[in-house]
């Protein structure tokens, strides 16, 4: 039933109801911190070719009360920059057919275990053949027993400190999801520590300054990785810690970042991400 309604919303989207375009309207203190550029959306769009992504958002264990509104909001994206945006939490879409029309799928705090073995086998054969995943925030606290999805993501999660500003360091500013960011991004959110620093492995786009903020005691030290991207299997996989929040899917830069994940990781626009 919520996919179909979600679908349903997903359909609109071409002439998005206005209740749900004020819902993700960011609020002024947003704005006036954005720079020049930084709308979601806005930043030197090219036609890219249209695609069609997948939201995913089953949970098995915690559930963020934010995946409505980053459903919302990644929908938005995609009538604003021509892509087709199908929410679901039916797992039994991970099937050789079911996968086969989008160009990327998007694990928006996902938890737990959510596929089964056969779904699992489903999206590892998906990403072998050019698929694309985006990650967005509990995407990493899902699917622990599963190895070959713990090396799509690239760690993890381990824990997390009460939400609280931070400081990030963003170390591409060539990447679709980053360019748009300044050297030192500050913004709140609630801020995952990993079993393990995934950067041996991972091209990574951004990390926190723990000095920044208290992280608790799950603590990274010096070298806390909290965006990035890599090639997989065959596929691209593309992870952002951000996103446990409502206020983050109102936030332009943030929703920038998002829409350079999901572009990337569709394969559409380009990236290096060895
Ligand atoms: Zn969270």
């Amino acid at each position: 039933m919520l996919r179909s309604v979600i679908a349903a919303a997903a359909v609109t989207a071409l002439g998005i109801p206005a209740a749900l375009a004020a819902a993700v309207e960011p609020p002024a203190s947003a704005v006036q911190g954005a720079p020049d550029g930084a709308a979601a959306g806005s930043a030197g769009d090219t036609a890219a070719e249209p695609f069609d992504a997948l939201v995913f958002s089953k949970t098995a264990a915690f559930r963020h009360g934010s995946i409505p509104v980053g459903i919302e909001a990644i929908s938005q994206l995609g009538a604003e920059n021509g892509f087709t945006v199908t929410a679901t939490e039916d797992a039994r879409v991970f099937s050789q057919r079911g996968l086969a029309r989008y160009e990327v799928v998007v694990f928006l705090s996902t938890t737990g275990d959510v596929l089964n073995a056969r779904q699992q086998a489903a999206f590892e054969r998906y990403i072998q053949r050019g698929g694309g995943y985006a990650g967005i925030h509990a995407a990493s606290d899902t699917e622990y027993d599963w190895p070959w999805y713990g090396e799509l993501v690239g760690a993890y999660f381990s824990g997390h400190p009460a939400i609280q500003d931070a400081t990030i360091d963003v170390e591409d500013h060539t990447h679709a999801s980053t360019a748009h960011l300044p050297d030192r991004w500050e913004r709140r959110d609630e801020w995952y520590n990993f079993r393990s620093n995934p950067r041996d492995d991972v091209h990574v786009l951004a990390s926190l300054d723990e000095d920044s903020y208290d992280p608790g005691s799950g603590a990274m030290g010096d070298d806390h990785p909290t965006a990035w991207c890599h090639v997989y299997d065959g596929g691209r996989s593309w992870y952002t810690g951000g996103g446990h929040t409502n206020e983050s899917y109102a936030e332009p830069a943030f929703l920038q970042h998002l829409l350079g994940g999901i572009r990337t990781a569709s394969g559409v626009v380009d990236s290096d991400c060895t």
